[in-house]
């Protein structure tokens, strides 16, 4: 949402249902569910981040979409009952650098792509974090669970 907009979200002070809806067909009715430590979390990041516009480019998914987008099977963005996951893109910030204030804000796991960051609320089973390759991301859980810039440097080689 915009920065000077002075209206607040119906979710939270600046994400709205509608950035969250799982984009299928079959949930263009269906009520948005969010878990409210997850959006927290988000505007903490927000702030951190100089309060620029976060773009949610995947909040709840069904299972039928969460499977067409090649998602875990126990994905955080399908709600049970609410939706944990989100992914996000910060305008002018890089993935690694939303990583970055999101492990500082901390209880999160973080999940780095080329072009967003995966932040949900799940317990760290099996990783706090990872990095998406093509399909398969790259866990942190057997390199380096507690850092991570140094878990992202060792993949990236870096
Ligand atoms: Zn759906
Ligand atoms: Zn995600």
């Amino acid at each position: 949402m915009d920065g000077n907009d002075k209206s607040f979200g119906d979710l939270s002070t600046n994400f709205w249902s509608w950035e969250f809806r799982c984009p299928c067909k079959k949930c263009r009715k269906k009520k948005v569910l969010v878990d409210d430590l997850l959006l927290f979390k988000l505007e903490m990041i927000r702030i951190a981040l100089g309060n620029k516009p976060m773009i949610i480019t995947s909040g709840n998914r069904c299972p039928e979409e969460n499977k067409k987008v090649y998602g875990h099977s126990d994905s955080a963005h399908v709600p049970k009952p609410k939706g944990k996951g989100s992914d996000v893109k910060v305008k002018g910030v890089k993935p690694i650098d939303v990583g970055l204030a999101a492990e500082k804000v901390g209880g999160l796991r973080i999940g780095i792509a080329k072009t967003y960051t995966h932040l949900d609320t799940k317990p760290p089973i099996p990783s706090r974090f990872w990095i998406y390759t093509g399909k398969k991301p790259i866990y942190s859980g057997s390199i380096e669970n507690n850092d991570l810039l140094k878990f992202y440097q060792i993949i990236k080689g870096k």
